[in-house]
């Protein structure tokens, strides 16, 4: 591991996961009111967590959406860390780099394979030297969600060992296998995961220290979600669940209450829907 990476913030909730087998949330926020109620569920659940930006974040709000965060998950009683998830621009993630994130995803997946691993390769020794853990997508994980450029028109590929083999070379912290899993809603066919091929992934990169990051759980069982953790996913990417009762929320009471009472509520909201999550990959307790 870099010096820089010793007591980085991702991989100490990740690593001490992986010696409890239980899964950490990492969870998608776009305002202050989502990352307080996420530090809020991690608290009351005395849990772990770690709170996803989009580079959108950085853009829309000139990057201090990312330092509310960090201040957020700096003065919360339990750990959290803070993660630029899907970063697709290479000069964005030397932009992140200077930004108070624990973690980057440093996703090339839209380019060939050799450009991803080349580019990442390159990106993860940046990161690296700013002391930022990194993550990246061998193959492709198909769809899109609010955030990430959709990639509807290229089909996904699955990761095979050997390409998780040369990410895990490449110095990858966090490994995000596509192994049927899609982003955003799952089509007519449901969800079909070939588990085969999250172990072969999982045998290489348990060991070399590196751990698997899981994206597209929307509309997953606590049951499945569970089965995934026993296979070795630490680190479970969440959005569109978590958010779905706080929309609902500020549909129903902006102008109807005090605008002041809408956020105070909308923040229990979303606070409660990842408590439940919490309890479900079982980070409950372990902060
Ligand atoms: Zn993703």
């Amino acid at each position: 591991m870099a010096p820089l990476l010793e007591d980085n913030a991702t991989l100490r909730i990740l690593r001490a996961a992986d010696q409890g087998r239980y899964g950490v949330l990492a969870v998608v926020g776009y305002n202050l009111e989502q990352v307080l109620g996420f530090v809020k569920a991690a608290e009351r659940q005395k849990s772990p967590l770690i709170i996803q930006l989009f580079p959108w974040a950085m853009t829309s709000s000139n990057g201090i959406l990312v330092h509310a965060a960090a201040q957020a998950a700096r003065q919360a009683s339990v750990p959290v860390a803070v993660h630029l998830d899907h970063c697709q621009d290479e000069e964005m993630v030397k932009e992140a780099c200077l930004l108070p994130f624990d973690s980057i995803m440093v996703d090339m997946s839209h380019h060939s394979k050799e450009e991803n691993l080349a580019k990442t390769k390159e990106l993860v020794a940046y990161c690296h030297a700013h002391g930022k853990a990194t993550e990246a997508e061998p193959g492709r994980i198909e769809g899109g969600e609010d955030g990430v450029s959709d990639t509807l028109d290229l089909a996904g590929l699955m990761t095979s060992a050997e390409e998780a083999q040369q990410f895990v070379d490449a110095g990858v912290d966090l490994l995000a296998p596509a192994f049927g899993n899609v982003h955003g809603e799952y089509g007519p066919r449901g969800i079909v995961l070939d588990f085969e091929r999250l172990e072969q992934v999982n045998k290489i990169t348990g060991a070399n220290n590196v751990l698997i990051a899981l994206h597209g759980v929307t509309g997953y069982s606590d049951a499945l979600l569970q089965q995934l953790i026993a296979a070795g996913v630490r680190k479970i990417n969440v959005n569109k669940d978590i958010l779905a009762g706080y929309y609902a929320h500020l549909e129903q009471k902006v102008n109807k209450i005090p605008f002041t009472q809408v956020v105070d509520e909308a923040v229990e909201k979303v606070a409660e829907a990842l408590a439940r999550q919490m309890d479900a990959v079982g980070s409950s307790g372990k902060a």
